[in-house]
């Protein structure tokens, strides 16, 4: 519009300025030929006397001499001029050129012309300019001039009227003008130009800038995504005129790490990609925004809960593909939470009741989408007192590690302990570790507690002076840090506890990750005398390529094999003897868990387990001295403490 304007009043002020500067110049050229036509004629005329000196007698007969009549066709032509009249010094006409070469004299008239008259008169010439574009024998543009010849005394003798020729004199100053005018209007352009072009940029920028703060405020600037304020806008109207059917909250699992590992730049360019995935997933008249970090919002219009759920089922599936991002390959995932919408709750409620469901498929299991119902509110608050359960515990070590007996199947003796996590709740009762530690993981806070355990418990025992090994769990996340190593090198140094009575146990779910830092630092560890156990062996892939991989130095037979031979199953006792035969071959002490009966441990003993672990030698019990040394009672039957 703005631009519009600008070119409307150029074009106006260049018309202006080329009409003035035509008009000036016709005007210019006017008054120039006027003047130059004088000058020429005068010239001429004074010319003319000099050459023909008997001027008065000739205008007085119009009878030219032989001479005359050679000295007139001699200089008739000279300059522009192409004609000439001579009258008498009271005003009659003489003499015309154009008779002078036909040689029909008229002689002088007894008329008397007006400006002849005058001309002698006034003693002033008299110029008139003609156009003789369509007049036979006269060039374009022509001057008229009544010229006065004087005696030596001053006295009018003859008038001479001189037609000169002006078109070249005219046509060079047209050129002369125009193109000064020319580079007036140029110049007049450019003073124009400059300011506007100024304040064009001005309003430009000033208009950009305005654009760029309004689309900050209401979008995204990475994803191009609503913004969360103006999500919340728009969502109320909708609420409002009952439009909004369906809300959803989606979180990315584990974006930190993402973050961590790649940099900020790749995970900037994944949470676009997901942005992407949300957009080809919903419709135009859907409202998807990014509330911030790594969680997105998805408002649908008049859909069921069935289409959304559809729907969002694809956008799980979607962002669970690997994306190629510069030199990275990334295969992240995400977790939704739906809510159904009654026009009566507040956009708040219908936002915290799709959070709700989204803690719901974060905890269980990520990468999957949960539909609120009103039973996941008590959930969502048992949820909340754990998690702050394990923070309080986490600041102020308030965990405690138990031992259980690890017990040769040759002499019932025990050979070490497994360290188990312990953590008590606000009535003083156990919460279970499979309760507590993935929470601890979704927190942050594992590696921080692993930490601790591997100190405190290899502290202990190196305290009791033990030569009995100790197993300690690793979750999978201690390895993302790239610290374990360390930590591992320094308890030991700083105990004294030597590595070879280490012990770590992993799980296969660790190794799914396949990646060259875990492979690594499995390396290092092993390099440095700890032992690592493959931990549940049977309940992940079970896959044989880790085995050939990494080599371990103990497998630990899930005690859900070792529970299933009570019902005398054929299965399970097969699957224990392919795996003490493997062990036996790859080189691996084999553990049997969960080993509460004498029959089992006899059963597992003569399977060819050489370590038994279970309620049946132990419970895991608080760290006692002695515990480490005594050997093992082994009870008549049944369970003990
Ligand atoms: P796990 O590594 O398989 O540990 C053995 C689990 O089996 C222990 O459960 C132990 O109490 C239980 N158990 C031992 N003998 C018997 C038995 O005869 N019968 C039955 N029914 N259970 C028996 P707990 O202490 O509840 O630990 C559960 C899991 O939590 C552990 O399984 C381990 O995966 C994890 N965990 C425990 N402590 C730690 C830790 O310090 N770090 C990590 N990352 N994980 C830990
Ligand atoms: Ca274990
Ligand atoms: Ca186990």
């Amino acid at each position: 519009m703005l631009v519009f304007r600008f070119v409307v009043f150029g074009v106006v002020a260049a018309a202006a300025i080329w009409i003035s500067v035509a008009y000036g110049v016709g005007r210019a050229v006017d008054n120039v030929i006027f003047r130059e036509s004088v000058d020429k004629a005068s010239q001429w005329g004074q010319f003319m006397a000099s050459r023909i000196p008997d001027i008065e007698d000739l205008a007085e007969s119009g009878m030219p001499t032989e001479k005359q009549r050679a000295t007139i066709e001699d200089i008739r032509n000279i300059g522009d001029v192409f004609r000439f009249k001579l009258f008498t010094a009271d005003g009659r006409l003489s003499l015309i050129s154009d008779d002078v070469s036909t040689g029909r004299y008229m002689g002088t008239a007894d008329v008397m012309d007006l400006e002849p008259m005058q001309v002698a008169a006034t003693g002033a010439p008299i110029v008139d300019v003609f156009d003789g574009t369509n007049k036979p024998n006269r060039p374009d543009l022509y001057a008229e001039a009544y010229i006065p010849l004087f005696d030596g005394n001053g006295q009018v003798v003859a008038i001479v009227e001189v037609y000169v020729d002006q078109t070249a004199t005219a046509a060079y100053f047209r050129e002369s003008f125009q193109t000064f005018g020319l580079m007036l209007m140029l110049f007049c352009g450019l003073i124009f130009a400059v300011p506007c072009s100024a304040y064009y940029l001005q309003r430009t920028l000033t208009e950009r800038s305005r654009k760029d703060a309004e689309f900050l405020s209401r979008f995204d600037p990475l994803t191009g995504l609503l913004n969360r304020r103006e999500f919340s806008m728009q969502a109320k109207r909708h609420i409002e005129n009952n439009d909004l059917s369906v809300a959803c909250y989606l979180d990315l699992d584990h974006f930190k790490a993402i973050n961590d590992t790649h940099g900020h730049s790749i995970g900037d360019a994944f949470l676009a990609n997901v942005a992407d995935v949300l957009r080809e997933n919903c419709r135009k008249e859907d409202l998807i925004a990014r509330f911030g970090g790594d969680e997105f919002v998805i408002g649908f219009q008049n859909l069921s809960i069935e289409d959304a759920t559809h729907r969002v089922r694809s956008i799980v599936q979607m962002c669970k593909k690997q994306i190629d991002i510069e030199d990275a390959s990334i295969t992240g995932s995400v977790s939704v939470g739906l809510a159904e919408i009654n026009a009566e709750d507040g956009l708040d409620v219908i936002l915290k009741n799709a959070d709700t469901a989204l803690y719901h498929a974060k905890t269980s299991g990520r990468n999957n989408f949960a539909v609120y119902g009103t039973e996941m509110g008590e959930e969502l608050k048992q949820r909340y007192a754990l998690e702050s359960r394990i923070r309080h515990a986490t600041e102020n070590s308030e965990f405690e590690i138990y031992f259980q007996p690890l017990v040769s199947s040759k002499d019932q003796q025990i050979i070490g302990h497994e360290a188990l996590l312990r953590l008590l709740d606000d009535n003083d009762n156990f919460i279970p570790p499979s309760v507590f530690i993935p929470v601890a993981e979704d927190l942050g806070l594992i590696e921080e507690i692993g930490r601790w355990t591997i100190q405190t418990s290899i502290q202990k025992v190196a305290e009791a002076e033990s030569d009995k090994m100790l197993a300690i769990n690793l979750s999978p996340i201690q390895f993302k840090s790239g610290e374990l190593v360390n930590t591992v090198c320094t308890v030991l140094k700083d105990t004294g506890f030597p590595a070879h009575q280490l012990e770590l146990e992993i799980t296969e779910s660790l190794l799914l990750e396949d990646s060259m830092s875990v492979e690594m630092q499995i390396d290092c560890l092993r390099d440095m005398g700890v032992r690592i156990a493959m931990d549940d062996f049977g309940t992940g892939f079970s896959s044989l390529s880790y085995l050939w991989k990494y080599g371990f130095d103990r497998l630990k037979i899930d005690r859900s094999f070792v529970a299933a031979l009570d019902g005398n199953s054929e299965r399970s006792r097969e699957i224990i003897e392919s795996v003490v035969m493997l062990g036996a071959r790859l080189n691996m002490k084999i553990t049997a868990e969960g080993v509460e009966t004498a029959e089992q441990s006899k059963f597992l003993s003569d399977l060819g387990c050489d370590t038994l672990q279970g309620f049946f030698y132990g419970k895991p019990s608080p760290f006692r001295d002695e515990f480490l040394e005594t050997a093992v009672q082994i009870p008549k039957q049944g369970k003990t403490g």
